[in-house]
């Protein structure tokens, strides 16, 4: 099927360090009302934390499946992050994107990279925490891990501080309803682009 590339959805990747809140500001994204905003469901090695459910906030799979699904060029992009699998299916983002809605991701820095190679037209949003130290305090109240996987993914955020400049938007996650609806706006106003919207704008003028 021949797709203007205007009459595609956005798509939108929310990244940034781990700890920072970046699954928290998404959900209270999709919590705004009059939005047009698809969520891409991940796959993850990772066991399920409490209360999570498969298909709704991961389809959790085993190594084997992920690495077949590697091989058969099923994910968007994929990351190995402290030592479990997260990729992004591909399939339901083109189907959502080809339907004009727009995609949201929520992953981490290196996904966000294979995302900015193969898709550079997609919007970049990193999340910021308000200061180190908050990041540092969330990484160490979260509960569900173990000592050396907080320490890690410490460790790993450090690194990932270093890569906001790489994005076109910063959000700081001071307030998570701030992060939302600045998100939001972000949204809109890149809806508004010109190279995004001069297509529908002249359908308009033909009527
Ligand atoms: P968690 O184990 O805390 O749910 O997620 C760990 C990290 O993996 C988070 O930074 C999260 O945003 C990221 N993540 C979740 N899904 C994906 C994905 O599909 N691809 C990539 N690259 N990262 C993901």
């Amino acid at each position: 099927m021949y797709v203007k590339l205007n009459e595609l959805g956005l798509l939108v990747v929310i990244s940034g360090p781990s700890g920072v809140g970046k699954g928290t500001v998404r959900k209270a994204l999709f919590e705004m009302t009059n939005h047009n905003l698809y969520y891409s469901i991940s796959m993850t090695t990772r066991k399920p934390r409490v209360g999570e459910k498969d298909g709704l906030d991961y389809i959790f799979t085993d190594e084997k499946a992920f690495q077949k699904g590697i091989k058969q060029n099923k994910f968007l992009e994929y990351a190995e992050f402290v030592g479990q699998y997260y990729g992004t299916p591909i399939d339901k983002v083109k189907e959502m994107l080809v339907k004009g809605n727009e995609v949201v991701l929520e992953i981490e820095v290196e996904g966000a990279k294979q995302v900015r190679e193969k898709m550079p037209k997609a919007v970049f949003i990193f999340i910021a925490p308000p200061s180190r130290k908050a990041l540092y305090d969330r990484l160490l109240s979260r509960g569900t891990e173990s000592k050396e996987t907080i320490i890690e993914r410490m460790e790993k955020a450090e690194r990932e501080f270093k890569l906001a400049h790489t994005y076109d938007y910063i959000v700081v996650n001071d307030e998570v309803s701030n992060a939302a609806n600045r998100i939001m706006a972000i949204i809109r106003a890149e809806h508004a682009k010109t190279e995004r919207s001069i297509y529908k704008y002249n359908k308009l003028l033909e009527l």
